[in-house]
């Protein structure tokens, strides 16, 4: 490349980390290409699609590493910055919504909320009361109506929560603005300053590889976590803002969306598996839904869908550098999560290796 001309940069993957990465380069003095093994405007293999999309660095605290939670407050800052000039970009809406999450148990698991208030505190120490309210039922019914059967629960101020049906195809809009060159069905694989995709190879001055589970083999210990999702319509019960049932056995998550549906889920397996939903795990997102407000028993399930979440193994994303190459992988289920906050780090990556070229 010589400083004259504008620095070519291919993407792997036009999932959620190879779309959102192609926009944040695409403005900046940059020849993009995007590779995608699938369709860039259908719903492909990648987890994005059929993820719930919500951005909850608490909510997953307790179980994960801190590291992730930091990681998602920046990257909820980011989203409300993104999120608006994508909008203005792409003239399309993504619905971005922080409008904080519910946690609630019922009666006889009330435990289960006070333990995840320990794990919280254990971590986060005293700031945890600026960040988690307690709700009594009065409190739980004003912001929440369609939980007014729950006794108590628990407020996340902060959280927030993205429709990914809509972002995806807003980042795509916002690409082809942007003068992003758009490879479709192209099933390429990545090497130092190359894409092949035989029988051709191309030179690139750098190659990021954000191809998810399609880069199996090229990232030690890169396994699969299989959830599956339905969605439902209910024309009774309208939930504002994510809600999580927490159960020692029956999980849940619900998240409405602006057209009167909601994504349920909760279910992760070590397994790879990319079959239909099991009658087993839509019976228990059933009966959990239910239990969150009966009036659920006459919602429709309008789809189901089934993916594996990219994750290494100790569950943290991975980001490795060399001169020509960078992979960016393994963000199970904080893809949403995180992916802004790993895109900003990535960002840097380029810009110091295109300034080692010129
Ligand atoms: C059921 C479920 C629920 C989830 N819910 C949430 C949630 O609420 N919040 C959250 O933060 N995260 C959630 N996630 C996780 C999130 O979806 C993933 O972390 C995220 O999608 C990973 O993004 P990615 O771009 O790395 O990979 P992907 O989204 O999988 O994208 C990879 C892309 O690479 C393409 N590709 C693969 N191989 C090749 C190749 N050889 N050449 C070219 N292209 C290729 C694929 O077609 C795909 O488009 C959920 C995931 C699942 C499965």
């Amino acid at each position: 490349m010589t400083s004259a001309s504008k620095a070519k940069i291919a993407i792997a993957g036009g999932g959620l980390l190879g779309r959102l990465l192609a926009w944040r380069l695409c403005q900046r003095e940059l020849d993009i290409t995007l590779f995608e093994a699938g369709d860039l405007s259908a719903a492909g293999e990648g987890a994005c699609w059929t993820a719930a999309g919500m951005i909850s660095p608490l909510s997953e605290l307790a179980h994960c590493d801190k590291q992730v939670y930091t990681q998602g407050l920046k990257s909820l800052e980011l989203w409300s910055e993104w999120s608006r000039q994508l909008e203005q970009q792409s003239g399309q809406q993504v619905e971005y919504r922080r409008a904080g999450s519910i946690l609630v148990a019922h009666g006889k698991d009330r435990s289960e909320l006070l333990q995840f208030l320990r794990e919280l505190q254990g971590k986060l120490g005293e700031s945890v009361r600026e960040q988690v309210q307690p709700l009594d039922s009065r409190a739980l019914a004003n912001l929440e109506p369609a939980l007014h059967s729950f006794e108590q629960g628990l407020y996340l101020r902060g959280e927030a929560d993205i429709d990914n049906q809509r972002l995806l195809p807003a980042l795509l809009s916002a690409l082809r603005r942007g003068g992003v060159t758009l490879r479709e069905n192209s099933r390429v694989s990545c090497e130092v300053g190359q894409i092949s995709l035989p029988p051709q190879r191309e030179q690139f001055d750098c190659v990021i590889d954000c191809r998810g589970l399609g880069a199996k083999g090229q990232i030690e210990g890169l396994r699969g976590v299989r959830g599956e999702v339905m969605v439902v319509e209910s024309q009774e019960v309208v939930l504002q803002r994510p809600v999580r049932l927490l159960h020692p056995r029956y999980k849940l998550y619900a998240v409405p969306r602006s057209d009167g549906r909601t994504v349920i889920g909760a279910t992760e397996i070590e397994s790879e598996d990319l079959s239909p939903i099991s009658v087993r795990s839509s019976m228990e997102l059933s009966s959990a839904l239910y239990s969150l407000n009966p009036a659920f028993a006459e919602a429709r399930i309008i789809e189901t869908r089934v993916n594996c979440r990219p994750a290494t193994m100790d569950n943290m994303p991975y980001i490795h550098g060399e001169d020509g190459l960078i992979r960016v992988n393994g963000l199970y289920r904080h893809g949403y999560l995180l992916a802004p906050a790993v895109v900003a780090q990535v960002e840097n990556q380029v810009a110091q290796q295109l300034l080692q070229v010129v």
